[in-house]
């Protein structure tokens, strides 16, 4: 049976510096009017606001200062994340290539990779797209059919991906593709590639999500050529690339502050002198809260020295994915006010862009269904 292991951390001093800093760069561009916090999630793309936080090193924390990186922990890095979050900063064009894109090519990416895009994501000028889900190939990812060939100086790709988030914006996307038939071994014969968007032989149609907005794609590849060393750790070992980056994808911080901003707007309209029962319901969904940061902390201290928490980062995701699915359903109840699009108070309006949002955070990065087996395997109950 797996342990479960979420030691506390403590963070570094250097911390509360670097949090001041961060609330300082996000005060400054609010002034300026570059955005309103009040609708912003991880998701919310700025091009322009991902390059200042390039300009002031919040991208690629961690990485080596040769390829642009800064060298600082993963704690560090997981504060400034934080306080991006909790302050509504529009992160979502460089979130997937500083998350987790950068970070495997770092690790099982060729040099020229790492010369190539390394120090472009960290200026926060590289937008990556991860290439996963297939249209018969979402939760159960060993069924992937987009097939990668052999041929002289790298491989072939032809096939399709869906629900590619981004993809029409990316300049890259790490693609998981078969390079051997399915055979006994459902995960072997898979590898991922690292693919340029302004290559021949790649397009995307966008797929509209239920508010009309244009996130996610279908990503079509004809005949697409990649070379040898843009190949990510190896023919055939794509199976073991995704599930290592998985868990930095389910354990960070956006995995419970989708709703944070909603959170904010929602206490301010039921004030400072709640009923019982609003402060029963607030009082449980903050408990909720503080437990899911001290999981996430201890993940980011794991990650930190190399482990691959894969199961406590499913816990993360499918518990804080459910809180931030609850905060909508919790404030419509407790507030009263009845959700909108687009034709009244701001707050109707964000409260009914999360409500139509909300279904999507228990589906992107692996169903609640698929992280509830990967935890019952741990406990040894499968
Ligand atoms: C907003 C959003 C953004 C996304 N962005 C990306 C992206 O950028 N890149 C990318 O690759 N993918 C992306 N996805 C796709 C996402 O990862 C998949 O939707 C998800 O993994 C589920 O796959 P599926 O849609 O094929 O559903 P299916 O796998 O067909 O699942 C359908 C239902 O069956 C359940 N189910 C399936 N298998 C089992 C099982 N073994 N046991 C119990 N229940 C099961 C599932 O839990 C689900 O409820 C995104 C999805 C959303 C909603």
């Amino acid at each position: 049976m797996h342990e479960f292991r979420f030691d506390p951390v403590k963070l570094p001093e250097t911390t509360d510096a670097l949090r001041q800093e961060v609330r300082d760069f996000v005060a400054e561009q609010v002034a300026q009017g570059r955005f309103d916090p009040r609708l912003n999630s991880w998701s919310s793309r700025d091009v322009e606001f991902s390059k200042a936080c390039g300009e002031r090193g919040y991208i690629g924390m961690c990485w080596p200062k040769q390829y642009g990186g800064h060298e600082r922990s993963a704690l560090e890095r997981y504060v400034v994340v934080e306080e991006l979050l909790a302050l509504g900063a529009p992160v979502g064009a460089h979130w997937v290539s500083d998350r987790q894109s950068g970070h495997q090519i770092l690790r099982h990416g060729s040099e020229r990779a790492h010369q190539l895009i390394l120090p472009k994501i960290c200026a926060g000028e590289c937008f990556f797209s991860i290439g996963m889900s297939e249209p018969d190939s979402g939760s159960d990812l060993a069924a992937v059919r987009t097939r990668a060939n052999k041929v002289e100086g790298g491989w072939k790709i032809s096939g399709s991906k869906v629900w590619t988030s981004g993809a029409h914006e990316a300049h890259y996307l790490i693609a998981l593709a078969r390079t051997a038939p399915l055979e006994d071994d459902r995960h072997a014969g898979m590898t991922q590639f690292i693919v340029d968007t302004s290559h021949p032989g790649f397009s995307t149609r966008p797929i509209y999500n239920l508010y009309g907005g244009h996130d996610f794609n279908e990503v079509i590849f004809d005949d697409y050529f990649v070379e040898d060393d843009m190949v990510l750790g190896g023919v055939g070992s794509g199976w073991k690339m995704v599930t290592g980056e998985l868990a930095f994808e389910r354990s960070g911080p956006d995995r419970f502050m989708s709703t944070f901003q909603l959170l904010l707007e929602s206490l301010r309209q039921v004030g400072t002198e709640p009923n019982p029962q609003a402060a029963t319901e607030i009082g449980r969904l903050v408990a909720h809260l503080a437990t899911l940061r001290r999981m996430s902390t201890s993940i980011a201290g794991q990650l930190d020295r190399g482990a691959n928490p894969a199961v406590e980062a499913a816990l993360v995701k499918d518990i804080g994915t459910t809180f931030e699915r609850e905060v909508p359903e919790v404030f419509r109840r407790l507030t009263g006010v009845e959700p909108s699009l687009g034709h009244s108070s701001d707050y109707a309006e964000n409260l009914g862009l999360t409500i139509l949002r909300s279904p999507s955070f228990t589906l992107r990065g692996g169903t609640r269904e698929i992280l509830r087996g990967m935890i019952a395997r741990g406990l040894g109950l499968r």
